[in-house]
């Protein structure tokens, strides 16, 4: 058998950003990691393993938005307050 780096090491967002995809984490929040290099699209931090995550539809489907990964964006989970400021 040949050593492996356990892809699990509770680094899961580098993982993720690096690979598209992590043990445990699920494979639509991977991808989209990987596509943003690891970064929320709304303030450019880099996620890290302890942050809540939300995905985010950019298109909201009330508004005919597709459950797409084009249509799709990670966001750490910033207050409803940090969201208004957008508009
Ligand atoms: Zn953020």
């Amino acid at each position: 058998m040949r050593p492996n780096a356990t892809p699990y090491d509770g680094n899961w967002t580098y993982w993720a950003t690096r690979k598209g995809q992590a043990i445990g984490t699920p494979t639509r929040i991977a991808k989209l990691l990987k596509k943003q290099k690891g970064k929320c699209k709304w303030c450019g931090q880099y996620f890290t393993p302890s942050d809540v995550i939300e995905v985010h539809h950019i298109v909201p489907r009330c508004l005919g938005g597709k459950d797409v990964y084009n249509n799709l964006q990670l966001l750490h989970h910033h207050t409803r307050d940090d969201k208004t400021a957008l508009d």
